[in-house]
């Protein structure tokens, strides 16, 4: 079935998904009209009151059931934030969100309309630095699937290092706090040094001249390297459906600076990690929320030809919002024009969640 959708008419068809959302950066009003040949009813990248990072306190998983079901989603998966407990070297933060406590929401799921599917998967973690992932084949049993950035860069020295001016100087404020406070033991005065975050560092050396697009995209295209080679997660192949979370688009960048960031990742490279990952049989996911924080404009969205790259690599492809409030998930309506920009049929869409798609 094909829906031809007006998007500069004011009077949008009734069951346009999209109605109503025309107004953000103008993206619609300037898109000419389109052709729609696939209904994305699937969303399995979301987050709810079991992530730290949700502030939306009615963000239960009986919530998100329902507002899937007004939504008309077939498919649904809750991927909270994680890091299997098994896997020692997490940080304070993952180490509240474990996969025991992430359960938790799985006693909601009875409540799902009769029809809907749901998954329960979760959003783990990669840490390049040490080649470490947050999941252990033990710990991944307990899921119908996985999905696993490797662009949370804003992660540093964890996910990606402190760039080399700021190791620097970092290094002079502890040089100098260790000759003027020379009683304090050198423990205290590392930890002192290592409070000092990249923007409090900038501040306190103006003169710091750093070029933050090309550590940035070096550390974009290392992480997805390293990931793609880290033994746990090819021994994880195969054995559950993995997902990788928003691929290239790099976390902690402001969105508008996102296209011209992703504008210095060369198509070879992609393609390059893009077949690696189909070689693996691994996903790619269209992360709905991080696609659109780059451009609503999709004719001029760099992650749009960057995952064009990656169907011409013969991989296939997750729908995700990367809610974290249950408004957030109405964002899945925007799938549909992702799947027309891309030419997407359903033999491009992974399999266990290809009955979420209507075409
Ligand atoms: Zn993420
Ligand atoms: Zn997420």
């Amino acid at each position: 079935m094909f829906y031809y959708i007006d998007f500069a008419s004011q009077n949008q068809p009734q069951n346009s998904r999209i109605s109503g959302r025309n107004s953000r950066k103008g993206g619609f009003r300037q898109a000419k009209a389109m052709v729609i040949n696939m209904k994305i009813l699937h969303d399995i990248h979301t987050h709810n009151v079991f992530s730290a990072c949700c502030e939306d306190k009615t963000a239960s998983t009986a919530a998100y059931l329902e507002k899937e079901a007004a939504l008309g989603m077939r498919i649904f998966g809750l991927s909270n934030h994680l890091w299997d407990e098994r896997v020692p070297g997490a940080s304070g933060w993952y180490k509240n969100q474990p996969i025991v406590k992430a359960e938790e929401a799985k006693h909601a799921f009875s409540l799902a309309a009769p029809g809907m599917q749901v998954l329960f998967g979760c959003e783990t973690e990669y840490y390049a630095c040490r080649d470490l992932l947050g999941m252990s084949a033990e710990g991944a049993s307990h899921f119908d699937y996985l999905l696993i950035p490797h662009s949370h860069l804003h992660m540093r020295n964890e996910v990606m290092s402190d760039f080399p001016e700021i190791l620097e100087a970092r290094e002079k404020v502890r040089a100098d706090l260790a000759q003027k406070l020379p009683y304090l033991p050198e423990k205290n005065i590392n930890a002192m040094a290592a409070s000092l975050r990249e923007a409090d560092l900038v501040r306190i050396f103006p003169e710091l001249e750093i070029d933050v697009i090309r550590y940035t995209n070096e550390g974009n295209l290392n992480t997805f390297r390293a990931l793609l080679a880290n033994r746990e997660l090819q021994s994880l192949c195969g054995k559950l459906p993995i997902s990788i979370a928003h691929s290239f688009s790099p976390c902690g960048v402001p969105h508008a600076k996102k296209n011209e960031y992703l504008a210095h990742i060369r198509d070879e490279d992609a393609a390059e990690c893009y077949r690696a990952a189909a070689k693996l049989g691994l996903y790619i996911e269209l992360n709905v929320g991080a696609i659109t924080e780059v451009n609503f404009d999709l004719d001029n969205n760099r992650l749009i030809e960057l995952y064009r790259i990656a169907k011409a690599e013969g991989c296939q492809f997750t729908f995700g919002t990367d809610s974290h409030s249950v408004e957030g998930l109405s964002l899945i309506a925007h799938g549909d024009r992702i799947a027309d920009a891309l030419a997407l049929t359903p033999a491009d869409i992974a399999e266990f969640v290809r009955g979420g798609v209507e075409a």
